[in-house]
């Protein structure tokens, strides 16, 4: 390039550089002050006040410096003392899904058996005969009963509709027997790889439960009837949803086309209160690579994750994959649902495209067989900054822990399952619990974990999951896992710039300063005084995301 054409596109960058600056410097927006800002960033820890401009902040530091910066325009709110954190980002959930399936299912987490087919009656007399009767979020430990539904509960309840009923962890469901005749599913039927029809050791016959791999066979017999509208109503509630407790971004990690459309469409009416990073599962990956698209493309509310598959079972429904059995049954040491090979074919096309990889993986044995497949293709296919996500990642050993720093690779743990599903630590056995969503293990390995719901699964409040996080105590006061506490400080940078970390967006959000989108939480009490134990009960008053109020008490 000649040397005056070069000084000219010099001399207009300065120039419009300037005048941006200017501009913005007589304009904020927006001026929050007298508040209590944690920022989650390291050179400027505490703030009393923060300038946005656009979506933007402009500004953070103390309440003279940034009110200086106030030109007549500007609105300025005066945060009265209240404690102000980064946005959060919940690095793995189903919030799609989840929106529909509140927009359109029987929501089943109830706490005695009587009530769900209660509920699921009421909704099959308004139901046109014939029609499927769906439910979603039931937990077989949170009922008062002390045994799970049963194909004699479903059928008694509702007999001229097919019902499934979806535990909330989304690996296994139970169904009535006209909805097990639909899915061709009898006494005789055997077991799909994957998965597994469970039958009454007794007598032989279906108890209606089936798991992993052998729910396709009733998920595909249930017709799709969701419109484009539909989908954009789930998308809009699910956010609502969310942003109300704190959640500024989230990952969905199970996306598919239809998904990343419905998120588009909100986003273009104006909807989307959150940001999204979409992995879309890998059996929708031929339509993505034919289309040139790769992690990354979208734009700040809307962008393509990583590329998702999935090696074993789940931890909430006690089906993950273990090297040592579940307590109490020496026989069952979970299910994987794919094996080796299979997954280094569903990974190797994407990561030769250049797409991040997501991978489920909650038992030791899915660990290291996921990160066996990504070691493989590391060496193979030497990517930089690769950023391999193991979703979940939950039960570990320090081995593994010691393959995950090498490789660079980030875990997505459970956030609220020592809080919210304690109970069902027991069939994991005290030891390994002190090895499961091992945060301090990961941190002090140099490791970055993120705030994962997993939602419907876990429950997505952050305040949850910091209380989880930091005290590793369920309702009942009992503890799980005392080894792998964190401080607040540390559970707060996991669920803000750590989250920002796992999409590759740490110089865009996580934390609280000039330059990053503006997406922070005003908190009802101040989370660093409170009692740790009583943190879930701290309100969120105020959320706002792009310098927009999207929540307000
Ligand atoms: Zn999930």
């Amino acid at each position: 390039m000649p040397s005056s054409r070069r000084e000219f596109l010099y001399g207009v960058t300065v120039l419009s550089g300037s005048v941006l600056f200017a501009l913005d410097r007589t304009e904020p927006d927006l001026i929050l002050y007298n508040g209590n800002f944690w920022t989650v960033n390291p050179r400027q820890p505490r703030a009393q006040a923060a300038a946005v401009s656009g979506d933007r902040f402009f500004a953070v530091g103390s309440n003279d410096e940034v009110l200086a910066l106030a030109a007549g325009n500007a609105r300025k709110i005066d945060l009265g003392g209240k404690t102000v954190l980064p946005g959060f980002i919940d690095a793995h959930s189903h919030p799609a899904e989840a929106g529909l399936s509140h927009l359109r299912m029987v929501d089943c987490d109830l706490r005695s058996i009587a009530e769900i087919l209660k509920a699921l009656r009421q909704r099959a007399a308004t139901t046109p005969s014939g029609q499927w009767v769906l439910g979603f979020k039931y937990d077989d430990t949170k009922t008062s009963d002390g045994r799970p539904l049963s194909i004699k509960d479903l059928d008694e309840a509702v007999s001229d509709h097919p019902v499934f009923v979806e535990h909330r962890g989304g690996h296994t469901g139970w169904a009535n027997s006209p909805a097990l005749m639909l899915a061709k599913i009898d006494d005789k039927t055997s077991d799909p790889p994957g998965g597994k029809i469970d039958h009454d050791p007794a007598t032989g016959k279906l108890t209606g439960r089936v798991r992993e791999a052998a729910k396709d066979a009733l998920v595909n017999a249930i017709p799709a009837h969701f419109t484009r509208d539909d989908r954009r109503q789930g998308v809009k509630l699910i956010a609502k949803m969310m942003t109300r407790t704190g959640v500024t971004s989230v990952t969905d990690a199970l996306g598919t086309p239809d998904d990343l459309r419905a998120y588009q469409e909100s986003r273009d009416s104006g909807q989307l209160s959150l940001r999204v990073y979409c992995h879309i599962y890998h059996s929708f990956m031929d339509q993505m690579l034919a289309a040139g698209i790769k992690t990354g493309f979208g734009d700040e509310w809307v962008r393509v994750g990583a590329q998702k598959m999935i090696c074993d079972g789940s931890i909430s429904e006690r089906t993950a994959r273990l090297s040592q059995p579940y307590i109490g049954r020496p026989d069952d040491f979970g299910i994987l649902v794919t094996p080796e090979d299979q997954l280094y074919e569903q990974a190797r096309k994407a990561h030769a495209a250049g797409w991040q990889l997501g991978t489920h993986a909650n038992g030791d044995v899915g660990i290291d067989t996921t990160l066996r497949v990504y070691e493989r293709l590391q060496k193979e296919m030497p990517k930089r900054d690769s950023r391999y996500r193991l979703e979940h990642c939950t039960v570990v050993n320090d081995s593994l822990i010691q393959r995950i720093k090498a490789l660079g690779a980030i875990p997505t743990p459970f956030s609220t399952y020592a809080y919210y599903h304690g109970e069902k630590m027991k069939e994991y056995g005290a030891d390994r619990v002190n090895h499961m969503f091992a945060l301090r293990s990961f941190i002090d390995a140099g490791i970055r974990p993120t705030q994962a719901s997993d939602y419907p699964p876990g429950p997505f409040e952050p305040m949850m999951a910091l209380q989880s996080e930091v005290t590793r105590t369920d309702a009942k006061g009992n503890v799980w896992g005392a080894q792998q506490k964190i401080t607040l400080e540390e559970a707060i940078r996991v669920g803000t710039l750590y989250g920002a970390y796992a999409s590759y967006e740490e110089n865009l959000k996580g934390s609280i300063e000039a330059g990053k989108v503006a997406d922070l939480v005003v908190l009802g009490r101040d989370v660093f005084t409170e009692d740790p134990y009583n943190v879930v009960n701290i309100p969120v008053e105020r959320t706002m995301v792009g310098g927009k109020w999207v929540w307000e008490s």
